[in-house]
């Protein structure tokens, strides 16, 4: 027997609807390439959603086909993220930080047929544009007298022009809620970029559980500051759980460094901001030598790459700032895991709780995780043992867009997607990564966590950023050795370091040697390289042989 209740397909530009009737006041705050502040409300955006989703359908540009994006957080950028998707297309969000043949690579692949550009990436689409014959409209967004007369872009447009011919009215299609939204491809880290393409449905249910409490307890009291890209698996879908909820979204464009961020956080009272640790990093070395507080941050989402203990302790011990460590992917759309802690830790001593808060979290519902060892058998959960990091849920990838399924059946038939992470799970079902399976440190036998080794270097007050590697060992296969880059003007030896190191972990654990580089080598998400990093450390030789 069915159930009878309505079955509302779960689409994208009912968020925006809901959105422009329920709190259509709600604030959105972005600071724009031209450096001014802009505002506007939930109202006017999905007012100026629609007049995009007027013009793509006078291009025309048919149901499905993909629209890309080369763009800051920012109000255009959200007028993309519902009207391409609530008309039907694909919204493909290009991270302008890949190579430019990446990007020609990427627009190809996905066959991008118009491709909205911001001002400050008009050499990087000068680049590229003849290497992309099927996109038909190239568009810059921007003001009408902000657009350069001689681009050499055929039929070049501006946004406001474009979009400005068209009603704000516009009634949205309804349709199958599985129907693709939008795509975003991995960093390439490992060969030609994959993608993951999301559906309105998993999108929506993402949407959600990114606000539930015990995830990024995002409400209507918030305002709301997403560090974290809009051209990177959507933000982590805040500007999904914005329109669900109507907090106040405050957007920084292209101004990441500490100082924008900082004065941003305090002239829009944020209460919330989200972002990668190298983000956190630099924010924190702003504030730190000038002794500036936050008067209004209250809770900060920390994730992308493993958050060093060091800098939850910064955020809660040095400004009273909650800091959630949160584990996610690509194709997760992002999240699967956020610490928080459950009623019966409230009581734990401070130290036995930020070791749990140091672990990546718990499990979301809509996503089911578990551990398997080589052969796919589950592991315990007790907290030490490590295997395989397996993931399964309604806005978890199944197939890459014109690739294969990676996902691998278990013994049930159930299909699970391999993360490509090492971690253990707690018997509270906390969820530790301790390393990329790619990265893990095989010494005689025995893994060492290179997580471990670089959270225990950055949490030396000289140390800005640590990276452990693998170093080819005749007798242990490998050992492992941490490169360090220090603070301005911080000092410190080898020997120090290393002797920071114990009581701290195991001494077969313990590097083998530091080696200090100007900056440890950043990929096009904000995380370390540490494929470029061997590389740079292609002839070095360990101390111990
Ligand atoms: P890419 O495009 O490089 O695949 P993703 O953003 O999808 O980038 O990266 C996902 C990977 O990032 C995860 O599989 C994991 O290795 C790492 N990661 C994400 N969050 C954390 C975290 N909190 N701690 C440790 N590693 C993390």
């Amino acid at each position: 027997m069915l159930g009878l209740m309505q079955s509302q397909p779960l689409l994208i530009s009912s968020l925006m609807e809901f959105a422009a009737r329920h709190h259509g006041d709600g604030e959105i705050v972005s600071r724009r390439v031209e450096g001014d502040i802009h505002r506007y409300t939930y109202r006017d955006l999905a007012a100026r959603a629609k007049r995009l989703a007027h013009a793509l359908d006078a291009l025309p540009l048919a149901f499905g086909d993909r629209v890309g994006s080369l763009a800051w957080n920012g109000y255009r950028h959200m007028e993309m993220y519902f009207g391409v998707s609530g008309s039907g297309r694909v919204l493909h969000t290009i991270n302008p930080r890949l190579h430019p043949d990446q990007i020609a690579w990427v627009m190809n692949h996905a066959e991008d047929q118009v491709l909205c550009f911001e001002l400050s990436f008009l050499p990087l689409v000068q680049a590229v544009h003849k290497k992309c014959p099927m996109v038909k409209k190239w568009v810059m967004l921007c003001d009408a007298d902000k657009l350069p007369a001689d681009s050499g872009i055929p039929g070049l447009v501006s946004y406001e022009d474009w979009i400005g011919a068209y009603p704000d009215t516009y009634v949205w299609p309804q349709f199958d809620e599985n129907t693709a939204s939008s795509m975003c491809y991995t960093s390439g880290t490992t060969g030609d970029p994959k993608a993951a393409l999301y559906s309105h449905r998993s999108t929506t249910l993402h949407a959600y559980a990114a606000a539930l409490p015990d995830v990024m307890c995002i409400s209507a009291r918030d305002a709301v500051l997403p560090v974290v890209p809009m051209f990177h698996v959507n933000a982590w879908g805040i500007p999904y759980s914005a329109a669900l909820t109507g907090c106040k979204l405050v957007l920084p464009g292209p101004a990441m460094d500490g100082q924008s961020i900082y004065e941003l956080m305090e002239a829009e009272q944020v209460t919330y901001a989200a972002g990668v640790p190298t983000v956190w990093q630099m924010l924190l070395s702003y504030i730190g030598p000038k002794g500036l507080k936050f008067s209004s941050l209250k809770r900060t989402v920390i994730g992308g790459s493993a958050c060093p203990p060091a800098m939850i302790t910064a955020f809660q011990e040095g400004y009273g700032v909650e800091v959630l460590h949160a584990w996610g992917m690509t194709e997760i759309s992002p999240l699967g895991t956020l610490c928080t802690l459950k009623n019966k830790q409230l009581k734990l001593p401070k130290d036995e709780q930020m070791k749990i808060l140091q672990k990546q979290g718990r499990a979301i519902y809509g996503v089911d995780m578990k551990i398997v060892n080589g052969e796919g058998q589950e592991l315990p959960w007790d907290g030490k043992t490590y295997g395989d990091l397996m993931v399964k849920g309604p806005w978890i990838l199944d197939t890459y867009y014109k690739g294969s399924s990676p996902l691998v059946a278990d013994e049930y038939g159930q299909r699970w997607f391999p993360t490509g992470d090492v971690a253990t799970i707690d018997p509270d079902g906390f969820m530790q990564i301790t390393d990329r399976t790619k990265d893990v440190i095989k010494s005689g036998g025995e893994w060492i966590s290179s997580i471990d080794i670089e959270n225990i270097a950055m949490g030396h007050p000289s140390v800005a950023m640590a990276a452990c590697i693998g170093m080819p060992h005749p007798k242990w296969d490998e050992r492992p050795i941490v490169a360090v880059a220090l603070k301005a003007g911080a000092q410190v030896t080898r020997e120090e370091l290393l002797q920071f190191y114990e009581g701290k972990i195991a001494k077969w654990q313990i590097p083998d040697d530091v080696v200090f580089v100007d900056a440890i080598p950043i990929g096009a998400t904000g995380k370390m390289l540490k494929v470029r990093l061997r590389q740079e450390l292609k002839d070095y030789v360990l101390p111990t042989l």
